[in-house]
C-alpha cells in the first residue's frame, strides 16, 4: 500500500479513536440515579414560621454576560456561542432589604471573562449591599460573591453577611476571586440543616452538587408569588427541561463538579415545574427566563436605591 493509499485509514482510525472521547466530554449527559427531594410544603411552612412582613417586591440587576458555547451549558446542544447574564436580587420589604447574589466587580468580571460588563447596574447593587439586612449566596462563585467580597466595607458587610461553612470550606473555588482574609477574620460562618427560614418569606434549601456551597433560595411575595432561585444548579432553563447537565469537559476539568448530585437536583426541579407551576424556577444565568418573569410582574428590573433612613 503506497503512503497516499494509506492516509484515509489514518484519519478514519483516528475518528473511531477520538469519537467516544468527544461524545464522553461534549455530548453525553448521563442519567440521574438516586434522589433529591425538596419538601415545598416544609419549605413553605418554614418561610411563614418567621414573624414580619414578606417581601412586597423582588428587583434584580443584570450586571454582566458571559458567552458559551451551547454544549457547555447543556450537553449536546451546538458550539453556538450563548448569553450567561449575570444577576444581583434585591428582596424588598417593608421594613428592610435582602441582596441574595452580589454579582461582581468589572476587574473580576475581566479576570474571569465577562464579555461586557454594566458598571451603572453594578454601582446599585453596591450601594444596596450596604443598606442591606442580610446579604446571601447562591454559592461560592466569583460572579455571585465577588460584589460582595470586593465591597469597600467588605469588613463591615460580614456582620450581616449568612455565608455558610461549606461557601467557605474551599477558597479556591472562588477562583479568580480571593477573599480579603481581613474581612473574613472572626468570621463565624451559618451552620445550617437542609432548609432555614433566612427572613419572613426567604428560605435556604441546601443543593451541594454544583459546589458544595451550592444552596437554593426560596421567595415568597406577601401576596403569594414564589420564586426559586436555583444559582447555578442549573445555568439555563433547557438544563431543568431536559434534565440533561453542563458537558463533562466543564465539570469536571473547570468546575470539579458533582455531576451525580447535580443531575439529582435537576430531576427533582424538573418535577417540581410539573407539580408547582405557579412557582417560577429561575436558573442562574438565563435571561430569556428572566425576562418573562418579568413580563409575569415577578421580577422588577433595577434595584430600589436606598430607603431614605
Ligand atoms: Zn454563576
Amino acid at each position: 500500500m503506497t503512503k497516499r493509499r494509506r492516509w484515509p485509514w489514518v484519519v478514519l482510525l483516528a475518528l473511531v479513536l477520538l469519537a467516544p472521547g468527544y461524545w464522553w466530554l461534549f455530548m453525553e449527559s448521563a442519567e440521574p440515579e438516586g434522589a433529591f427531594t425538596i419538601d415545598l410544603a416544609q419549605v413553605r411552612r418554614l418561610a411563614n414560621e418567621v414573624p414580619g412582613e414578606k417581601p412586597s417586591a423582588i428587583h434584580f440587576e443584570p450586571v454582566a454576560h458571559f458567552e458559551f458555547p451551547g454544549a457547555a451549558i447543556v450537553a449536546g446542544d451546538g458550539w453556538g456561542l450563548e448569553d450567561m447574564t449575570v444577576y444581583a436580587y434585591q428582596l424588598v420589604f417593608p421594613d428592610q432589604r435582602v441582596i441574595v447574589d452580589t454579582a461582581m466587580d468589572e476587574a473580576t468580571a475581566k479576570q474571569g471573562g465577562a464579555t461586557a460588563f454594566d458598571p451603572e447596574a453594578f454601582a446599585r447593587v453596591t450601594k444596596a449591599l450596604s443598606e442591606a439586612r442580610h446579604v446571601v449566596v447562591t454559592h461560592e462563585h466569583f460572579d455571585h460573591l465577588a460584589g460582595l467580597a470586593t465591597h469597600p466595607d467588605a469588613k463591615a458587610l460580614m456582620a450581616k453577611a449568612a455565608l455558610t461553612k461549606e461557601q467557605l470550606a474551599e477558597p479556591s473555588r472562588m477562583d479568580p476571586l480571593v477573599f480579603p482574609p481581613a474581612a473574613l477574620e472572626g468570621y463565624r460562618p451559618l451552620e445550617t440543616g437542609a432548609l432555614h427560614a433566612l427572613a419572613p418569606g426567604v428560605v435556604l434549601i441546601k443543593s451541594p452538587g454544583h459546589t458544595p456551597g451550592s444552596q437554593l433560595v426560596y421567595v415568597q411575595r406577601a401576596d403569594g408569588a414564589e420564586a426559586l432561585l436555583l444559582g447555578d444548579v442549573a445555568w439555563h432553563w433547557r438544563n431543568v427541561e431536559l434534565v440533561r447537565e453542563r458537558a463533562r469537559l466543564v465539570t469536571a476539568v473547570f468546575l470539579h463538579e458533582d455531576r451525580a448530585a447535580v443531575l439529582r437536583e435537576l430531576a427533582e426541579l424538573h418535577r417540581l415545574a410539573a407539580a408547582e407551576p405557579a412557582l417560577t424556577i429561575l436558573p442562574g444565568h438565563d435571561a430569556a427566563r428572566v425576562e418573562r418573569a418579568v413580563a409575569a410582574g415577578l421580577l422588577v428590573k433595577t434595584f430600589l436605591p436606598p430607603a431614605a433612613p
